[in-house]
């Protein structure tokens, strides 16, 4: 039996392919990369048609065109939000670099690219979109002694032609700090996901369904987004959420799905504070 190719390392070595040419320039052009490596690795069969297209309730999709011998990638376009674009780019190619084989049609509903739940190749797309477009060693540069806030995590979305729940999404993955997003939707709990140190407070605690803690930023991102300092977090004393750890919360609404998402920095016993309020409490707009 083959091997089946892991996500995360083919998209490593996209990355690393994009970086040998191009250098540190981010952010990574999905869309080119996917054609050039195409046409190289598999000219039989390349990516030879990608455009923007408005497609009714699919974020994007990846036809084999019989007539033609090429790859169609498509993808609905967002003007106002150019990462999620590129995203989504990115995880139809990962559709081609690892599933071509299996199916001739990919079609990507914003659920199925949710990357959380759903059909593993679609999980496995968005690993590799999330591999390919944001290297951890370079985010971790990024980060590195830096208070996070949502202005800091929308830099590096920026930075690597994401959005800033995918930036957020991506943090969560390798940094030692204890941190949980959550995700929600009318008052109810969606979706989590915990860095590698906030598991063991959050597993248990936060259950899909459940409705979000009413003292929460969460339970109503619209006022959250009206206040001042939400961007860089509003302390909320231990018992607000389930965790039972003060936590500084940060709420947005999801450039990316039709939900809000909270990040909770856990205040864990012994923890350092590398994250003391910066002297630079300017008040840009918000950009998602
Ligand atoms: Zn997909």
């Amino acid at each position: 039996m083959i091997e089946p190719l892991s996500p995360a390392r083919e998209a490593i070595k996209l990355a690393q392919l994009w970086r040998a040419v191009h250098g540190l320039t981010f952010p990574i052009n999905a869309g080119a990369l996917a054609q050039e490596w195409s046409r190289n690795v598999a000219p039989e069969a390349p990516i030879g048609e990608l455009h923007a297209e408005e497609l009714k309730g699919f974020e994007g999709g990846l036809f084999w065109l019989k007539e033609r011998k090429v790859w169609a990638l498509l993808y609905h376009p967002h003007p106002d939000v150019p990462g999620r674009s590129n995203f989504t780019v990115a995880h139809e190619f990962g559709h081609y670099v690892l599933h071509r084989k299996l199916k001739e049609a990919f079609q990507c509903s914003q659920n199925a690219t949710l990357g959380i739940t759903g059909a593993r190749i679609e999980r496995e797309a968005d690993q590799f979109a999330s591999y390919l477009l944001m290297p951890i060693d370079d985010y971790t540069h990024q980060v590195r002694g830096r208070r996070i806030t949502l202005d800091l995590l929308g830099e590096c979305a920026d930075r690597y032609g994401v959005s800033l729940t995918a930036a957020i999404l991506k943090w969560l993955e390798f940094t030692d700090q204890a941190a949980v997003a959550v995700m929600g939707r009318e008052g109810m709990l969606h979706w989590w996901k915990a860095s590698g140190s906030a598991k063991k407070y959050a597993f248990g605690m936060l259950q899909e369904g459940m409705e979000l803690p009413s003292d929460s930023l969460a339970v109503n991102p619209g006022i959250a987004v009206s206040m001042a300092d939400y961007r860089s977090g509003v302390e909320q004393p231990e018992g607000v959420w389930p965790m039972k750890l003060p936590v500084r919360e940060m709420a947005v609404l999801s450039d990316r799905y039709d939900m809000s998402i909270s990040l909770l920095i856990l205040d864990t016993p012994g923890a350092e504070h590398p994250d003391a309020p910066d002297e630079d409490m300017t008040t840009t707009p918000p950009t998602f």
